[in-house]
């Protein structure tokens, strides 16, 4: 629950942009790493591309410590469920990023094992394409979420859970 809701509507309006401004600068990510994008995400973390810039170096290993999911490789059936918990013990307001092609649309697993893109999960704010993607690519996601938080009205951070939908295991 965030603090716009326990104001007037008045005083909300004046203060979103400064919370939204506030929420973009200080992203704390979970790190839900699966498979080989995992390097690439180590990468972002080091000194040669800064993410501090961002505010968002910082990862917690509590879901509930997090309001930036970063799913990272690929999701199979066995899996899901423990992604959608994860997601589902964040506290919102919260964001995912789909970190590589395989988290976005299962990649070239085209298979009966895997969930073809986390968004059959739980909602995605920004899919960053690739295999493994780019720290610069990782970067100009982040980016894009950032735009997309300084814009967000405080409705959109309580939206309803959607379903589960997966796929029935043959
Ligand atoms: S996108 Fe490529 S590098 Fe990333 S998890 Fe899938 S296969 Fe591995």
């Amino acid at each position: 629950m965030g603090i716009e809701q326990r104001l007037p509507a008045y005083v909300t309006s004046k203060l979103q942009p400064a919370i939204n401004w506030a929420r973009k600068f200080s992203l704390f990510q979970y790190p839900f790493v699966t498979a080989c994008c995992g390097m690439e995400y180590m990468s972002v973390s080091c000194g040669r591309y800064d993410i501090a810039r961002f505010g968002a170096e910082i990862p917690r290993f509590s879901p509930r410590q997090s309001d930036l999911l970063f799913v990272v490789g690929t999701v199979n059936h066995k899996l899901a469920p423990f992604l959608r918990r994860v997601w589902e013990q964040m506290a919102d307001p919260k964001w995912v990023i789909a970190f590589g092609v395989c988290a976005s649309t299962g990649g070239f697993y085209d298979n009966y094992a895997t969930v073809q893109g986390i968004d059959k999960i739980i909602p995605v704010d920004v899919y960053i394409p690739g295999c493994p993607p780019r720290p610069e690519q990782v970067l100009d996601g982040l980016m894009k979420l950032q735009k997309k938080i300084e814009g967000e009205p405080f409705e959109k951070y309580y939206r309803q859970n959607p379903p589960l939908e997966l796929e029935e295991k043959p």
